[in-house]
């Protein structure tokens, strides 16, 4: 796509490099730098992320890059080869260019249906917008009742059939409690919303409960099937599901253990826990540092 060659990542790398900002987002796991190919310069380009995909899902990339989307939105449109009709999930912001955009890479083809991962706005909401763009009668669904268009929800085990494609749907809560995934089986990919994401880590609006059950459940889900790339709703495709999930796992486990520690020094409230484990960042990230810790001793409590 010419024109917009926007080296994201670098100009980013660039301003946070060896500044205290980039040792607190690392801190809360937010470090968008910590990809090995960002580091190298491979990547971070929205030109890399735009376009990709598989056989049979194309990545049409939202304008809307920030702290917390990385390079913008990532729209899927997925189809069977030579079909006549596609599915759209995560139509993005309500930015009409964008919107305008995914229909032109539409093409031909009739838009069937329009799915939503989970309901924050930077995937959602265009959703209703697009769905009316797309012609008369095209749904949207999603999880949370409030977000659809149309009367058909989305539910566990729930086969989505459009132009011959398959799509099954796993609910995931954890980013979100209404998140979920969709899994190709034709080519092996799982598009996971802001569960997984491209590079760096996701904030946890759900309970970190939930999850750690559905990182566990993706891993397990890798391995039964041999799932060969996960398609995220920021940042670049994941080719190595299984170590990417490994890795998340890891992450978030290392942090528990640290808030662990804390407790077993004394602390008894998530207050505490911040002075302790954030004793060395910046006071102002305190609130949001307590935040995450209350979800993390919301889990040890559960777990008893
Ligand atoms: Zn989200």
């Amino acid at each position: 796509m010419s024109g917009r060659r926007v080296p994201l990542g670098e100009a980013l790398a660039r301003r946070l490099a060896g500044t205290s900002a980039l040792r607190h987002l690392d801190r809360f796991g937010w470090n968008p730098l910590r990809h090995p190919d960002l580091r190298s310069g491979r990547m971070g380009r929205m030109s890399e992320i735009d376009g990709m995909g598989t056989e049979r899902a194309t990545c049409v990339l939202a304008p809307n890059p920030s702290m917390m989307t990385l390079d913008g939105t990532n729209t899927w449109i997925i189809g069977e080869p030579g079909a006549d009709e596609v599915a759209v999930v995560d139509p993005g912001p309500d930015d009409r260019v964008h919107l305008a955009r995914i229909l032109e890479k539409v093409g031909d083809r009739r838009v069937g249906v329009v799915l939503l991962t989970h309901r924050h706005p930077d995937h959602a909401a265009g959703a209703a917008r697009f769905a009316g763009m797309a012609g008369a009668g095209v749904g949207v669904r999603a999880l949370d009742p409030r977000y659809r268009l149309g009367d058909e929800g989305l539910a566990e085990g729930d086969v989505i059939t459009t132009g011959g494609l398959e799509l099954r749907v796993l609910e995931i809560p954890g980013h979100t409690d209404d998140s979920v995934a969709f899994w190709l089986p034709a080519d092996r990919a799982v598009f996971t919303g802001d569960t997984v994401l491209g590079y760096g880590t996701t904030v946890l609006e759900g309970r970190l409960g939930d999850y750690l059950s559905t990182l566990e459940r993706l891993r397990e889900l890798a391995g039964e099937q041999d799932v060969a790339t996960l398609l995220p709703g920021h940042g670049p495709r994941i080719d190595d599901p299984a170590g990417a999930l490994d890795g998340y796992l890891a992450h978030r486990r290392e942090r528990l253990a640290q808030v662990e520690e804390a407790v077993r020094a004394g602390a008894r409230t998530a207050r505490e826990v911040v002075e302790i484990v954030y004793a060395d960042v910046d006071r102002k990230l305190w609130p949001a540092a307590e935040w995450s810790v209350q979800s993390q001793l919301d889990y040890l409590d559960e777990r008893g």
